[in-house]
């Protein structure tokens, strides 16, 4: 029998790291739902969403990291249906990093059928955010939300990954954050550091 490590020296290990050419760096805590003992998504997985995004955030000196091990989620929330789950899994939430919350199924609220992700208030205190993932998420995705968490709202630049409308060109791997936009979010990062909803560090360098 494979036990996977961990007993002793895997707490806190950066795992995907902020570039090193980034002003400022803010931690994803990232928390995924786990059946039989077994996380919905892999780490290659997320890593993957999370190098996405440290590409698109590059004009805003931002960069993103995580550190291993993923917190559990219970499969209570494998599918997560409705807006009560949505406020309920961000229990574990604190300010001054990005909370993560990565489950098999994310209903849409509004509408039939699934989403990708969402940027979501809890209802009880809007001050409190955090991200929700599905395991059918695209690679941008988290970049996506993220851009919600730095103020964006839908966008109709052709260019940008905040455009929501099926197109063929650019290619969803190609799309970026218009000009526009990086300004946006950097006059939303300079407020977000001043009323500490997030903290800039970067444990990954000595
Ligand atoms: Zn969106």
């Amino acid at each position: 029998m494979v036990v996977a490590g961990c007993l002793t020296l895997c707490w806190a290990v950066p795992a995907a790291a902020c570039p090193e050419d980034r002003t400022h760096c803010f931690e994803l805590v990232t928390h995924v739902v786990h059946k039989d003992g077994t996380p919905v998504v892999d780490a290659a997985w997320l890593d993957a969403q999370i190098a996405h995004a440290n590409r698109l955030f590059k004009p805003v000196s931002v960069g993103f990291f995580r550190v291993a091990p993923f917190r559990k989620l219970p499969a209570s929330y494998a599918s997560t249906n409705t807006r009560a789950q949505r406020d309920a899994i961000g229990g574990a939430w604190a300010r001054g990093s990005i909370h993560v919350f990565i489950v098999e199924h994310l209903a849409n609220v509004d509408d039939p059928g699934e989403i990708n992700g969402v940027h979501w208030r809890n209802r009880a205190n809007r001050s409190q955010r955090w991200i929700l993932l599905s395991s059918i998420a695209w690679e941008l995705t988290l970049a996506h939300e993220i851009g919600h968490f730095f103020g964006l709202p839908h966008s109709e630049y052709l260019i940008s990954i905040m455009n929501k409308s099926p197109r063929a060109d650019p290619k969803p791997g190609d799309r970026v954050f218009h000009s526009d936009e990086i300004a946006r979010m950097k006059r939303r990062k300079k407020a977000m550091l001043k009323d500490r909803v997030l903290t800039s560090r970067r444990p990954d360098l000595p």
